[in-house]
């Protein structure tokens, strides 16, 4: 039987919610219990695949192929027994779709389509399908207590609260408590209207997480417990940490695991062990030197459009017990720019990205690395882009391109699959649908490493699984003249046996990939490929001593 908590926000976005509920989910499964997490987003996007990354930040890409919201991507780095799948996020869009689809079928019998109860019943539905076959299920609300937009979401979780009952739903509540200097004061106040406004909608929280920048006494939580009519020990002080991998830790130092168990009968269960967690910290707080990558893309502006691929990197820091500093580097501003502003990097790594904007100076990055020897890591369109950098000046195809950019180049070395079998005649033998050319390879696929080759000796395996987020591919045509003039294709994937890897064996570490390394990456296990490509830049490091 599923156990929820649900989690929702007060006073101001932005408190780290989707951390607060992943470190409550991870030292739930320290204890032992097996764990989900949901996201509920309050937009009326569909989904976010279609969003701005300025906007947004990254799109996370899910096992199943889901394009989901970058807390996800969270919860996967703090878990371990749980994957996300499409079940786990949703948003209003894709509730309202999915009524007024149902709307239009006539399933209705001529009924009134309310949000009440036909939108709040389809979010209910979801919730308990997706908590289905775990202990518990941790439920994000996207937004703040009081948008217009998240009412029917708090609507759902009032009344799923009250179906489930006590003993298997409780409601996490995170907080601000603002400082004032002047005052030499933390306020409470703003805590104490955040939870009257959940009170309005008919919901008590049991546990508030109140994010501060300060130590918090005793008599500030006791103030904050009696109005708000939560137990003391349930005021839980959540002060800002030097990394989020320590508030699980934090979380456990205040009892939460005892409460939420206790709450929902989980009497006999093993004390949490957090060792591996501590071992994260340990290895953060004490790295041996710093490496320097340099991240040539177009959204260097807003980190967390690269979330994903900075955490990641972060991993195999831990790894490799050296700091990685991320010197973000703008693409398009490097055209016009001196490129040797980039030998101070110990590494350089080109990300994902649509679109040309920004292209020639990655190009003239990946170039860089290549001709001075720096350790170079290329993902999806830094794939692409490594190889017509490659064909242009070592292979002899100076207008090489892509048709996302140009469509009438002479050496399309990246196109739309259908483009180029179709140019072949091949489209049936190669189990492609002729309407694919439009949509995009979404999601974990297998792949096969070429024996011999550096990326197979990286991964220490022969077949890797990697998600996927891309519409264009390489044109297999070209493997061999790129072969010849000395970049390997040193992965394929099964099934469609796409070019999926490359590398360069005459440079210390160019290897280049066309899915996203970065999605299954975690503090824990950390990633081999970021792990091998840090180690690179450690040696890079050192030998400029
Ligand atoms: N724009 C490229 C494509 O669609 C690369 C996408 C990406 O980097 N995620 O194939």
């Amino acid at each position: 039987m599923t156990h929820f908590i649900f989690v929702t926000g007060g006073v101001v976005s932005s408190l780290g919610k989707g951390i607060s509920a992943a470190s409550v989910a991870a030292l739930l499964e320290a204890r032992g219990l097996s764990v989900t997490m949901v996201k509920m987003d309050p937009y009326i996007n569909v989904d976010p695949g279609t969003m701005s990354p300025f906007q947004h930040g990254e799109v996370f890409v899910t096992e199943d192929g889901a394009e989901t919201d970058l807390d996800l991507g969270y919860y996967e780095r703090f878990l371990r027994r749980a994957k996300m799948t499409k079940l786990n996020n949703f948003t209003s869009g894709r509730v309202y779709q999915d009524v007024l689809n149902k709307e239009r079928r006539g399933d209705y019998l001529g009924g009134t389509v309310q949000v009440i109860p036909h939108i709040t019943d389809n979010i209910k539905e979801r919730v308990l399908r997706a908590g289905e076959g775990y202990d518990v299920a941790i439920v994000e609300i996207g937004g703040t207590v009081g948008d217009i937009e998240s009412l029917p979401f708090m609507e759902s979780v009032r009344q799923l609260m009250v179906e489930l009952g006590h003993k298997r739903s409780m409601l996490m509540h995170l907080t601000l408590l603002p400082y004032i200097s002047s005052a030499a004061e933390l306020k409470t106040k703003p805590t104490q209207h955040s939870v009257k406004e959940l009170l309005s909608i008919g919901i008590q929280p049991d546990i508030l997480i109140c994010r501060t920048e300060h130590d918090v006494d005793a008599d500030t939580t006791r103030k904050i417990a009696l109005f708000t009519n939560v137990e003391a020990r349930a005021v839980v002080v959540c002060k800002d940490a030097k990394t989020i991998y320590q508030i699980p830790r934090n979380f456990y130092e205040q009892n939460v695991d005892d409460l939420i168990c206790e709450r929902f009968g989980y009497n006999d269960l093993p004390e949490a062990d957090l060792s591996d967690w501590d071992q994260v910290c340990e290895a953060l707080f004490n790295p041996e030197y710093t490496v320097r990558v340099a991240m040539v893309g177009k959204y260097v502006e807003l980190p967390d459009a690269y979330k994903s691929v900075n955490e990641a990197l972060l991993h195999a820091g831990i790894q490799n017990r050296v700091k990685v500093q991320i010197d973000y580097v703008d693409a398009q501003a490097l055209e016009s720019q001196d490129i040797a502003i980039l030998d101070t990097a110990d590494a350089i790594l080109v990300p994902g990205g649509f679109g040309e904007r920004g292209t020639e100076g990655k190009m003239a990055a990946i170039r860089y690395a290549r001709e001075k020897g720096i350790p170079f890591l290329g993902i999806c369109l830094g794939m692409q882009l490594a190889v017509i950098e490659y064909a242009r000046h070592v292979a002899q195809m100076p207008e090489a391109s892509s048709t996302e950019f140009n469509r009438s180049t002479k050496y399309p070395l990246i196109g739309l699959i259908t483009e180029w079998l179709d140019e072949r005649g091949e489209l049936q033998q190669r189990n492609v649908e002729s309407d694919l050319g439009g949509t995009m390879r979404l999601g974990a696929q297998k792949s096969e490493l070429v024996a011999g080759t550096k990326t197979r000796e990286v991964y220490g395996k022969a077949e890797i699984t990697e998600r996927h987020r891309h519409r264009y591919e390489m044109n297999d045509r070209f493997i061999e003249p790129l072969e010849k003039a000395g970049m390997l294709v040193s992965g394929y994937s099964a099934v469609q046996h796409l070019v999926e890897t490359v590398e360069i064996p005459a440079h210390p570490w160019f290897i280049a990939v066309q899915f996203h390394p970065e999605f299954t990456s975690s503090p824990r296990d950390g990633h081999p490929l970021f792990a091998s490509f840090i180690d690179a830049a450690k040696k890079q490091n050192q030998k400029g001593k």
